[in-house]
């Protein structure tokens, strides 16, 4: 039989996988990840500690049907390369990477393969590839619910039959894992094993997910998003198990997939404004910038419910989705930090962070993104507080200098007959003001010049 190399990227699973199905149909299979420092060395401790958490549990399942991951440090150009040629392999499969340091990779990786051993893309992280669904003139869509209806009519395959125990796998020589950064971070459980399991306990509390999945503090999402991105679960897997019920997770489910198809599209939207005249708000620099991003980035902005997310984000590698909209309009909006301080932030520790579902959500909520929360909708930090987190329990929980504060009146610490609890800050700034001034400067935007 010819051996064949499945290179895993951001599909870090056996089952529901086109792209292994492939590479067992062509032959024996060495199963490889490459470590590629231009990836792992800005990843903060979260993201690594996941990511090694994930490899780990591949190579657990792996080893069930045969002798393990192979795990090589280097360039992938040479590392893919070198790997071929030790096993003899005759191509090299992967799930196609949409995104554009993904893209640029695997051109170069094609290139220094040459013609005799293809680099075969079957499948992707997504249930619809980005390209695949246009508009009547054959343009990316802008506007998300088109996308929606368009998304939902092209349809998906059913999950891949992929069978690890069916592959003859074969292995070259492998290096160790690098070992795990310490963290305090109590992270989600990695693996493939861990989604399903997620994902079925979901699926048997998910009676609540429309009526409080905006409820910070409550476990009422699907907690999918780590999952998703390095793909211990295919999105194909979770749209076969829904119903017409749940029409709103399928539309969750669909924002990740507009957001890919528009970062492919437009991929300097990963680092520039999509809406170019965004960069001439009036954004702070220097020295203030420093103390007002450093305090938003440790959750001391004497905001509760921002503080609260800020350190939810650093305890845990994730944050709530209502939580995540309102710290990213506190720090454009309140601020007046440009959107990619925010944006390389949340990507350094979150370990769901994808370029494309982050740099897109922050440009949306900031105005300059597609179909836009418009700008002058700015959130109130303590109402989104009181709102959404109502006994203040969210609140208690990750900012301990609160504790002792009962109710709802965690969220408005600074009216307390008592004072502000010692050791936590005063507001950093008046909302109030910053949201008129950021008002007067959308205006000025939009006069003609
Ligand atoms: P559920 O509500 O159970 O949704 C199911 C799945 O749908 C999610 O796992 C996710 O894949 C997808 N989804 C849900 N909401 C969105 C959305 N608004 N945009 C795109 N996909 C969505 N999500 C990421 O996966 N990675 C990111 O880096 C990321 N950064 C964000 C940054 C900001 C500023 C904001 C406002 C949102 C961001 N999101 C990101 C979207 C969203 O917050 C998370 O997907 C969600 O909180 C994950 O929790 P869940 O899996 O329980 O979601």
């Amino acid at each position: 039989m010819p051996t064949t190399v499945m290179w895993f990227r951001r599909d870090l699973r056996l089952g529901d996988h086109p792209a292994l199905l492939a590479a067992a149909e062509q032959g024996d299979v060495v199963p490889l990840f490459v470590l590629d420092d231009a990836l792992w060395t800005p990843a903060g401790v979260p993201r690594q500690q996941f990511l090694l958490q994930s490899l780990r549990a591949l190579d657990t399942d792996l080893r069930e049907h045969g002798p393990g991951l192979v795990v090589r440090r280097g360039r992938p150009e040479e590392v893919v390369a070198a790997v071929v040629e030790e096993a003899g392999a005759c191509a090299v499969h992967i799930s196609e990477d949409f995104g554009p340091y993904g893209h640029a990779r695997d051109d170069r990786v094609r290139d220094a393969l040459g013609e005799d051993v293809p680099l075969v893309a079957t499948g992707s992280p997504y249930a619809v590839s980005p390209g695949r669904v246009t508009t009547q003139q054959g343009e990316t869509y802008k506007v998300f619910t088109p996308f929606s209806r368009a998304w939902a009519e092209h349809g998906w395959r059913a999950p891949a039959e992929s069978d690890p125990s069916q592959v003859t796998w074969r292995s070259v020589r492998s290096e160790d894992l690098p070992k795990e950064p310490q963290g305090d971070a109590d992270l989600p459980e990695a693996g493939e094993e861990a989604a399903l399991q997620r994902w079925r306990d979901f699926l048997d509390e998910r009676e609540h997910y429309d009526d409080e999945r905006d409820q910070l503090g409550k476990q009422s999402t699907s907690g999918m998003s780590p999952y998703l991105r390095w793909g211990a679960i295919h999105p194909r897997t979770l749209l076969a198990d829904l119903g017409p019920d749940d029409a709103s997770l399928r539309s969750e489910i669909a924002w990740r997939e507009f957001y890919a198809a528009a970062l492919w599209a437009w991929p300097h939207a990963a680092r520039e404004y999509l809406k170019p005249e965004y960069a001439r708000m009036p954004y702070v620099t220097g020295n203030k910038r420093k103390a007002r991003f450093e305090a938003w980035c440790e959750g001391r902005t004497g905001f509760p419910v921002v503080d609260a997310a800020m350190r939810e984000l650093l305890a845990t590698g994730l944050m709530h989705n209502r939580a995540r909209m309102v710290v990213a309009s506190f720090l454009v909006k309140d601020l007046k930090i440009e959107w990619t301080w925010g944006a390389r932030h949340f990507m350094r520790h979150l370990v769901d962070g994808d370029l494309a579902s982050n740099q897109l959500n922050w440009q949306w909520v900031g105005g300059s993104g597609l179909d836009a929360a418009p700008y002058f909708r700015i959130f109130n930090p303590t109402k989104q507080g009181e709102k959404f987190d109502p006994d203040g329990h969210y609140v208690r929980r990750w900012v301990p200098e609160l504790a002792d504060v009962e109710g709802r009146a965690v969220h408005t610490p600074w009216t307390l007959s008592t004072g502000v609890p010692e050791g936590y800050p005063e507001p950093i700034v008046d909302h109030k003001a910053e949201r008129e001034s950021a008002l007067e400067a959308y205006q000025e935007l939009r006069t003609p010049r």
